[in-house]
């Protein structure tokens, strides 16, 4: 936590609020286009995290690029996608973060995503901090603003 002594605001670090790598839904540069939307489909998840081989992070993927990709002139051509990998259409032009940036970082990039990803400082896949996160933290501290008033 980092303390603002003048208001007594404890703010948390990312590494106190975000969701652990070993219980995030990813996918692999590598992987085929189809194993990607078939993740993205059966967990509900409109994007995931991408990671390497050695579990760098490289961005993300979501549905909404998939089909872009597989719309032809009048069609989706579905069959494109075990052509295609998850390299060919990964965004990686996402934000991320790191486990001591705080909550506040957290939330101005949080305003355009509704989450970003977590990095070690070798550039590993960490995890990733939600909006829903956020706005759970800023409910928690405002209910507890009121009882105190
Ligand atoms: P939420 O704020 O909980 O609705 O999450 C926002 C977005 O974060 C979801 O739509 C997913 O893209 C991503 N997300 C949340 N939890 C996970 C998870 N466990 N694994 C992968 N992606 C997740």
């Amino acid at each position: 936590m980092v303390s603002v002594q003048s208001k007594k605001l404890e703010i948390p670090l990312v590494e106190e609020l975000m969701i652990p790598a070993e219980k995030v839904a990813h996918v692999q540069i590598g992987n085929p286009l189809d194993h990607a939307l078939l993740v993205l489909v059966k967990t509900g998840y409109s994007a995931v995290p991408v990671v390497d081989k050695l579990y760098k992070f490289k961005g993300t993927i979501s549905k909404t690029i998939i089909l872009e990709e597989t719309l032809g002139l009048e069609q989706f051509e579905l069959n494109r996608l075990n052509d295609m990998t998850v390299n060919e259409v990964v965004d990686t032009s996402v934000p991320c973060l790191h486990r001591n940036d705080t909550m506040i970082d957290a939330l101005h990039k949080l305003i355009d995503h509704p989450f970003i990803c977590v990095m070690n400082d070798e550039g590993e896949f960490d995890g990733i901090i939600t909006r829903r996160t956020i706005l759970k933290q800023f409910s928690k501290h405002y209910h507890e603003t009121l009882k105190r008033v």
